[in-house]
């Protein structure tokens, strides 16, 4: 069986303190759930309260993004170990808002997934098809480039250990849901490319939705089967929505 994730992404939300006040409201709200992996990816900002306020707790934090040289003169880049050092467990790659806005291509994405498993952080790799991508009817071979050239070079045990995350970027803070149905295609059709390429490591592969996930329509995403968690925008700055989507209420 595979646990499922619930990550929030906060994108560029949320000062260190406002992200302090979030968790504190939120941990005694999801502070019984079982069986679950739930992750909050806040700015690198505050990254260093929420290790400090998610101590003890079963909330673990991510970045939403890194480099991936060890070190060096990239000014303004942060480097796996410092996402370490700062408690880090998860990364998230390869977001659309990345790949739009800054140029990340897939050799990239796949660049920084070998680094953030060497670094031992857990890659949440993002892959989706446009509107006009879809419109054409492309959905499947766009996803298909992505996930193939994102994770090159990987082994089935390392594969086995990253998390997917389809997220159609026409459903990424758009109030737009990909249909339970629809997503349950992508997800299943990314499986059976995993499959092909490693076999048995692709049932161990978490494959996560993405795309104005809240808490109405959690419950029936939860209920398609390649579908193992989500990764969630807007409803993930209020711990009261969020924890709503944690508990698949
Ligand atoms: C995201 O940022 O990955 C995302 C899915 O955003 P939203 O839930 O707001 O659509």
């Amino acid at each position: 069986m595979r646990t499922p994730v619930l990550a929030g992404n906060w994108k560029m939300y949320m000062t260190p303190e406002e992200g302090r006040q979030m968790v504190q409201a939120l941990i005694p709200l999801v502070a019984d759930c079982q069986e679950r992996e739930i992750v909050l990816c806040p700015p690198y900002t505050s990254l260093a309260a929420l290790a400090e306020a998610l101590k003890g707790t079963n909330i673990a934090s991510g970045a939403q993004n890194m480099h991936p040289a060890k070190e060096g003169a990239y000014t303004g880049e942060v480097a796996p170990g410092m996402l370490k050092a700062l408690n880090c467990k998860y990364v998230i790659l390869g977001h659309s808002e990345r790949r739009q806005y800054f140029g990340e291509t897939d050799a990239m994405v796949a660049e920084k997934v070998k680094a953030a498993l060497a670094a031992n952080l857990i890659p949440i790799v993002c892959v989706g098809e446009t509107l006009a991508q879809r419109e054409q009817g492309i959905t499947e071979p766009v996803v298909d480039i992505q996930v193939r050239l994102g994770l090159a070079g990987l082994s089935p045990e390392e594969l086995a250990g990253i998390i997917i995350a389809y997220e159609p970027v026409w459903a990424i803070g758009t109030g737009k849901t990909a249909s339970s149905a629809d997503a349950q295609k992508v997800c299943r059709f990314i499986r059976s490319v995993l499959s092909s390429w490693h076999g048995d490591a692709a049932k161990k592969v978490r494959i996560l939705y993405g795309g104005s996930v809240k808490p109405d329509n959690i419950r029936e995403l939860m209920e398609q089967p390649d579908i193992d968690g989500a990764l969630v925008g807007g409803a993930s700055l209020k711990a009261d929505s969020f924890a709503r989507i944690v508990r698949f209420e």
